[in-house]
């Protein structure tokens, strides 16, 4: 059964399954269902349709069945660089590569069962990636608008699924707007980061993470944000797990923006309730392409469910995504991109500034693979040798050891 449309901010509510905004302005998302859920209720199917219930449609074909499930992994290693518990909830392991997989195995059927043929997206990044591979996997056309100059290692990506790929001129930022009239005016359904549906989608993450480290629960929950929409994903799965009675304690969600575009993390230093956008020479460049919205649709939402948790917004600089995308890797084994290394570098910061404690326990969401992210210019040391030679140089490479 779906349930409504509701609006977090005043609360209206919406019959109209496919409208995306509140009269207020801010995004809808959907209620809690009404059920008496229990986790003896989660099917035994390894995605996220193992929530099936508490989801607004029936489990789809296509790629949304290999949605979500990903692992939760205690990870020692990295217990020094963020100076508590680790628990790593490795969303790299999605379909392709990415927790927008989960928003994707939702909105992207949702549109289809509301009667859409035509699927679109603005992105040029994951989002693009993914709703391009769940559009094609129910053979439903999908349309990528990208910005005019996408590299195209980027393109190469998004059209392995076939997609049109469109390159759009002009003010990119602002399309996300026209994103919401075009639907309404055209047949095709452009899902972007706040569709209500992804929400729902996202929110699996929280559901697989109590599920798994039942009866622990963890402190805090540190995630990249940049629009807003995973946030608040994770925030409505917290509520829903709260109205059916299976949460009492809420953990901390922990925000992290790169430092080059950071209006969430201004706001809630400010103690403002709403998003100041910025400007263009208000924002630079990062190595985390996949973050710094100037205008976070979803901004206020994840402003307010910081607040609601105790929890904060923090910044980090690109010197130190690339410390935490190192410790990934070295002291983890996990190839993160750089948005995905932000919650480690969060933390970081946070539990230097004694906000987490050492013996808490904070689950940290590396949002997206670095295995997509290979430029060929790196300048990479390596032992050379013959075939030959091979012993003797091992021998002494195993002596240094
Ligand atoms: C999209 C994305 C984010 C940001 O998520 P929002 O919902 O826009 O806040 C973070 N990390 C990765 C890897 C992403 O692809
Ligand atoms: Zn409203």
């Amino acid at each position: 059964m779906c349930p409504p449309l509701v609006c977090f901010r005043c609360g209206e509510y919406y019959g109209d399954e496919t409208r995306v905004r509140c009269a207020c302005g801010e995004p809808l998302w959907f209620d809690t269902p009404s059920t008496d859920f229990t986790w003896a209720d989660c099917s035994d199917v390894e995605s996220i349709w193992r929530y099936e219930e508490l989801l607004p449609i029936e489990q789809p074909n296509g790629v949304a069945r290999a949605a979500g499930r990903t692992p939760l992994v205690r990870s020692y290693g990295l217990d020094g660089a963020a100076g508590c518990r680790v628990y790593v909830k490795d969303e790299s392991e999605n379909p392709t590569g990415a927790y927008k997989d989960r928003g994707s195995a939702v909105a992207v059927p949702h549109a289809i069962e509301a009667g859409t043929d035509v699927i679109g997206t603005i992105s040029y990044g994951n989002m693009a990636i993914s709703t391009a591979a769940h559009a094609t996997s129910l053979d439903r056309e999908c349309i990528v608008l990208v910005p005019e100059e996408t590299p195209s290692a980027r393109l190469e990506l998004i059209a392995q699924y076939e997609p049109t790929i469109v390159q759009v001129s002009g003010d990119y930022g602002a399309l996300y707007a026209d994103g919401l009239s075009l639907s309404d005016s055209l047949p095709i359904s452009i899902l972007v980061s706040d569709a209500p549906a992804r929400i729902s989608g996202y929110k699996t993450v929280v559901f697989e993470i109590y599920e798994s480290l039942a009866p622990d629960t963890p402190d805090a929950i540190v995630l990249p944000t940049s629009s807003g929409g995973f946030a608040s994903g994770i925030w409505r799965g917290l509520r829903d797990l709260v109205t059916l009675g299976l949460l009492e304690e809420l953990p901390r969600l922990y925000l992290v923006q790169t430092a080059t575009a950071d209006p969430i993390t201004q706001a809630f230093e400010m103690g403002a309730t709403d998003i100041t956008a910025l400007t263009a020479d208000e924002t630079g460049e990062t190595i985390a392409h996949s973050l710094g919205n100037p205008d976070p649709p979803s901004g206020a939402r994840a402003l307010a469910a910081v607040r609601e948790t105790n929890g904060a917004v923090v910044s980090v600089t690109d010197a130190e995504i690339q410390t935490a995308q190192r410790q990934f890797a070295v002291t983890g084994g996990f190839c993160v991109e750089p948005a995905a290394a932000t919650p480690l570098a969060g933390l970081t910061q946070l539990s230097e500034r004694g906000v987490i404690a050492s013996d808490e326990s904070a689950v940290i969401v590396p949002t997206g693979t670095g295995f997509k992210e290979a430029t060929g210019d790196a300048s990479i040391s390596t032992e050379r040798t013959s075939r030959a030679d091979l012993p003797s140089l091992l021998d002494s490479l195993l002596a240094a050891h």
